[in-house]
């Protein structure tokens, strides 16, 4: 029996991994759990899963509280569960930035860590390679598309690697002019049209930012330059990405798209399972299509490509300019290319530095959000 601890309980990679344990009760059980804001849902899952140690960002009456379960709300709570060694792997779905600092104490305890948030790979990489080679534990990756390289990569040397091929569902509008993209409405960017995610990510999705940030990852997690890293638009989303070797050969990962399961092989990993995920019908799609993503064509490869070769505090500042421009389209102050342009003015306006402390990551991360707000002040005065 694995004991799992989940971080970001309440978000869509925390519900979709207690999805995984519910199915699999043999097999995981459920440590401890941290969750957001949603104090009815946090309620749901304590109730169900009854673990031992639990966290939030809200406060819950004691009276909604299990017997035997133990809850404390706020960020140091969360951290003293992320850093609790009495479980035998971490999920990290905390959403955005604030998923860093959780799991660098999660690596400190020296259990693997099944990862889906790629901001702390992009933006701290330096920090957790120092501390897996230290404790001698892996990241484990959860995003659909690294753990598809990751799989593809596990029967062959790093030295016989000549590109990943990233695959991108490339959202609702890729096809899209530039004008066209003007016009586009929140409600619009919120619909993605394979997969089911949280909000940040599907606007992530339709603007590709969500690929640029995949192309940091991608490189970080598996030490490949940027140039040998190629973005594909397959609008099915099956073919979860794809590792092209020195010999021609090519391997891919296919599968429907349903997170549960490269969660569930972060937790079985090196083992596989059954799943209750429906299975792949080829016969039935009958056609994967593919199309190149030139960098040219698409601002937010182009700046993440770029922002990888400055390296870095670039990455984090790439990173939090977005969020703070996504924030401010879903509250409807900037437009949809507005985006691009806030992260681009941002980028123009740092400086990098050495991103081997937490201070600097930090101090990075906070001057791109100021920057991009001071550009965004500006568009809404316009
Ligand atoms: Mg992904």
């Amino acid at each position: 029996m694995k004991k799992v601890t989940v971080l970001g309980s309440t978000g869509s990679i925390g519900t979709q991994t207690l999805d995984v344990i519910r199915t699999h009760p043999e097999q995981f059980e459920l440590y401890a759990l941290c969750g957001g804001s949603n104090a009815e849902l946090l309620k749901k899952q304590l109730a169900e899963f009854r673990p031992k140690y639990s966290a939030g960002l809200v406060e819950i009456d004691p009276s909604d509280i299990p017997a035997g379960v133990s809850y404390h709300a706020g960020h140091d709570a969360i951290l003293e569960i992320s850093s609790d060694s009495g479980t035998d792997i971490f999920v990290n779905g905390i959403s955005g930035f604030d998923a860093f600092r959780p799991l660098l104490c999660s690596l400190e305890t020296g259990k693997n860590v099944a990862l889906a948030n790629k901001e702390s790979i992009v933006c701290g990489h330096i920090l957790v390679n120092d501390m897996t080679s230290r404790h001698q534990n892996r990241i484990l990756p959860v995003d659909s598309e690294q753990s598809a390289i990751f799989q593809c990569l596990e029967t062959s040397q790093h030295s016989q690697v000549e590109n990943l091929l990233l695959t991108a569902s490339g959202g609702r509008f890729w096809k899209y002019s530039r004008e066209e993209l003007t016009l586009v409405t929140v409600e619009q960017a919120m619909h993605h049209p394979t997969w089911k995610m949280g909000n940040k990510i599907t606007i992530d999705s339709a603007t590709l930012f969500n690929k640029g940030l995949e192309i940091m990852e991608a490189s970080y997690l598996f030490d490949i330059p940027g140039r040998d890293i190629k973005v594909l638009i397959h609008p099915q989303s099956i073919v979860h990405s794809m590792v092209e070797f020195c010999d021609g050969t090519v391997l891919a990962n296919m599968s429907n798209p349903d997170m549960r399961l490269p969660i569930q092989y972060a937790l079985s990993y090196p083992d596989r399972t059954w799943s209750s995920c429906t299975r792949l019908d080829l016969g039935m799609i009958q056609n994967l299509t593919f199309y190149d993503a030139p960098a040219e064509k698409y601002p937010a490869l182009r700046m993440a490509y770029d922002a990888l070769s400055v390296g870095g505090t670039m990455p984090t500042v790439y990173n939090a300019s977005n969020e703070v421009a996504v924030w401010a389209f879903t509250k409807k102050l900037i437009r949809f290319t507005d985006i691009y342009d806030v992260v681009d003015y941002t980028l123009q306006h740092h400086i990098a530095q050495n991103a081997d402390s937490i201070e600097a990551i930090e101090s990075a991360d906070s001057e791109g959000r100021n920057s991009a707000s001071v550009y965004i002040d500006k568009l809404v005065r316009k």
